[in-house]
C-alpha cells in the first residue's frame, strides 16, 4: 500500500497536471469503488475543475468548490495513472507482486484502460486520469464539508510532520494501548499516513522491537521514535517515496527511497549496523522486519 510519502509524491505530481483542467467526462466502470453512487459521481464531476489537491494521511482530497470534494483512497492495490500526449505519471500500487523485493520496474500495466481500470476521468484537453484497482478496496467518493470533517475527525490521527505529533501526544496516546507498537503505529487513528515500510524502518532506527507492547515504551524510546518517524517521512518525501514503481513525470523523476531501507524487504540479510541477521515475522497481520540485536 502506498504510504504518506508516496501519496504526497502523487499529490504534488497530480497537482501540476490536473488542477484547473476542465473535466469533460467521467466513466465509472465498477460501481463498487464509487460513492455515494457511480451515477452521482459521474454527474457531479462532469464540467467541473479541481481547484487544488490536498492530502490527509494516505487520503487524497480534490477540492472542487465550496462544500464539494472528491476523495480518492488507493488502499491496498489502487493506482492513479495520468496520461496525456506528452506526459504520464503513475502512483500507487505496483503490479509486481513480489512483496519482498524492491523491484518495481515495468509495472505501469501497459495499455490503458486495462481490466483493472475502475474509473476514468477525462479532461477537455484529451488527457485522462485512470483509477486502477485489482482488489477494489480503494474508492472515489464525493463528500460535502460536513462529511469530510467527520471522516477526518473519526479516522485520522495527527500527521507525522505536524507539531501536533510530538512527545507529549505519543506518550499520552500510547499509555492505554495494549497492542504491539507495530500495530499501534499502523492504526491511522493514532498517526495518519504510516504503513508497513516506514513503521518497520522507524522502529529499527529507534532501536525498538516491533512486538513490544505500546504502553510499555520508555520515555526515552518515545522521544527517539517521534524523532525518527519525523525524519524518515521527511526524507522519504524528499526522495519521492519507495513504492513508486514506475513513477515518472516529464523530467523522468523516479521514487528512489528504496536505497535507504535498512530492514524492510531484507529478511535473512545482514543488518547494516551490527551484521546480525534481519528477522522477518508476522505481526499485526503484516510481514514485519527487524534486527534482533539493534532492537530491544
Ligand atoms: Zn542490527
Amino acid at each position: 500500500m502506498p504510504e504518506l510519502p508516496e501519496v504526497e509524491t502523487l499529490r504534488t505530481g497530480l497537482e501540476k497536471l490536473v488542477v484547473d483542467k476542465k473535466i469533460k467526462d467521467v466513466k465509472v466502470l465498477s460501481s463498487k469503488i464509487a460513492a455515494p453512487s457511480a451515477v452521482f459521481l459521474e454527474k457531479t464531476l462532469k464540467d467541473k475543475k479541481f481547484k487544488k489537491i490536498e492530502r490527509r494521511g494516505k487520503l487524497l482530497i480534490f477540492y472542487i468548490k465550496k462544500n464539494l470534494y472528491l476523495l480518492i483512497h488507493l488502499k491496498m492495490t489502487g493506482q492513479l495513472i495520468y496520461v496525456s500526449k506528452s506526459e504520464s505519471l503513475l502512483g500507487g500500487h505496483s503490479l509486481v507482486k513480489k512483496d519482498e523485493e524492491i523491484n518495481f520496474s515495468n509495472s505501469s500495466g501497459g495499455e490503458l484502460p486495462n481490466k483493472y481500470t475502475r474509473a476514468i476521468i477525462s479532461f477537455i484537453d484529451g488527457s485522462n486520469l485512470y483509477f486502477n484497482d485489482l482488489r477494489k478496496f480503494g474508492y472515489l467518493k464525493i463528500v460535502d464539508e460536513n462529511e469530510l470533517n467527520k471522516l477526518l475527525l473519526n479516522n485520522y490521527g495527527p500527521e507525522p510532520d505536524s507539531n501536533e505529533f510530538n512527545y507529549n501526544y505519543l506518550k499520552n496516546n500510547l499509555s492505554n494501548k495494549s497492542v504491539s507498537i507495530k500495530a499501534y503505529l499502523l492504526n491511522q487513528k493514532n498517526i495518519a499516513g504510516l504503513g508497513n515500510i516506514y513503521v518497520d524502518e522507524a522502529l529499527h532506527l529507534s532501536g525498538i522491537r516491533p512486538d513490544r507492547i505500546a504502553s510499555n515504551l520508555k520515555d526515552v524510546e518515545i522521544e527517539k521514535l517521534v524523532k525518527e518517524i519525523k525524519k524518515i517521512i521527511k526524507k522519504a518525501i524528499k526522495y519521492n517515496g519507495t513504492t513508486f514503481s514506475d513513477f515518472r513525470d516529464v523530467k523522468g523523476k523516479k521514487g528512489n527511497f528504496s536505497k535507504f531501507l535498512k530492514v524492510y524487504g531484507r529478511g535473512g540479510k545482514s543488518c547494516y549496523f551490527c551484521s546480525s541477521e534481519i528477522k522477518k515475522i508476522k505481526l499485526a497481520g503484516r510481514g514485519t522486519h527487524y534486527c534482533p540485536s539493534c532492537q530491544k
